[in-house]
């Protein structure tokens, strides 16, 4: 969506915006209920980084932030047979000292992905190595095995966090910023800025190229369109069962398409009519992880 919007704004052209579902918005989908909000799909905007440029995107479509705060010091999981904040069971594991980070930063040189770290750093703490892979998994939605080491500085600054809030009295809290009413509001707005409608209920099937050098697109449920350019804005693991006509792509995309993968995690909302003052000790986390 926002390729298309930043396409039509700097080139003046009109873009054809060709979407599988009934609606834009992918992962990014806000749930509405009474007068609450929740994301179902993609929530934290700071997830990866800084975000320079969506924040940007937000502000051009005259949208505000929110913020809410996450206390990762009271996270738990069972541990030994007791409900444990994740931290406590950390402090019984290696000491997350410079030395240690040194020691793993070599390790990533001869690893592939996150399990073969953790395989290395919890080698004495079997149980402390299921509770990282679990937290991975649940939060990332891939297996250890299936995480880049480009994870690594985020399970260390995590890692570290705790040892620095039961030692230092550092706080464990994390901004979690998104979209005030709703993430989806980015998508309204950028589908209302498109200089025509989106074309829904189009999974794209099939790539090929014309004898004239024209693009040709072919959907279910729609006749082929022809085009000079094309964007593809589908996730690799999706586009893997795009057939695309060969010599049309680079080697290296191609690789890119056949090895990415989604993270396999959702969400489930439970409404809650009226929060009692003194709530139960009891997170999602506790379940995942007994
Ligand atoms: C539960 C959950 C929580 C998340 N939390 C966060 C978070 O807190 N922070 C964060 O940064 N990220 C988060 N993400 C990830 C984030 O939502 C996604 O990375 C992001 O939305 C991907 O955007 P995209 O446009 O690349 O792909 P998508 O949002 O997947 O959009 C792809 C679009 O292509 C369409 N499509 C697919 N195949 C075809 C086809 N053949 N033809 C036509 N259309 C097709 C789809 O229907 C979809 O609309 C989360 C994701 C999930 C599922």
């Amino acid at each position: 969506m926002t390729t298309a919007y930043r396409i039509e704004k700097l080139t003046g052209y009109a873009v054809d915006v060709y979407e599988a579902r009934d609606r834009p918005g992918g992962r990014v989908y806000t749930v509405r209920m009474g007068n609450s909000y929740e994301e179902l799909g993609g929530k934290s905007i700071a997830d990866g980084g800084e975000a320079t440029n969506i924040r940007f995107l937000i502000e051009e479509m005259g949208l505000k932030m929110e913020t809410c705060t996450i206390d990762f010091a009271h996270r738990k999981c069972y541990y030994k047979g007791k409900s444990t904040p994740y931290y406590k069971a950390y402090l019984e594991g290696p000491l997350p000292d410079q030395q240690l980070y040194r020691q793993v930063l070599n390790w990533s040189q001869n690893s592939t992905n996150m399990a073969e770290i953790l395989d290395r750093l919890f080698a004495h703490y079997p149980l402390l190595r299921q509770i990282s892979e679990v937290r991975m998994r649940a939060y990332e939605g891939n297996d250890a095995k299936d995480l880049s080491l480009a994870y690594l500085e985020g399970f260390w600054d995590y890692f570290l966090s705790g040892y620095n809030f039961a030692h230092h009295k550092q706080t464990m809290d994390y901004q979690l910023e998104s979209i005030e009413g709703g993430n989806s509001l980015l998508i309204e707005k950028l589908t209302a800025a498109l200089r025509r409608p989106i074309h829904f209920h189009a999974p794209l099937r099939k790539i090929t190229k014309t004898p004239e050098g024209k693009i040709s697109l072919q959907f279910d449920n729609l006749n082929e369109v022809l085009t000079d350019y094309l964007v593809l804005a589908i996730p690799c693991s999706t586009l893997q069962k795009v057939e695309i006509q060969e010599g049309l792509l680079a080697k290296d995309q191609k690789e890119a398409i056949h090895t990415l993968q989604y993270g396999t995690n959702s969400k489930i909302l439970v409404p809650v009519a009226n929060i009692p003052e003194n709530p139960p000790m009891f997170s999602l986390t506790d379940t995942m992880t007994t």
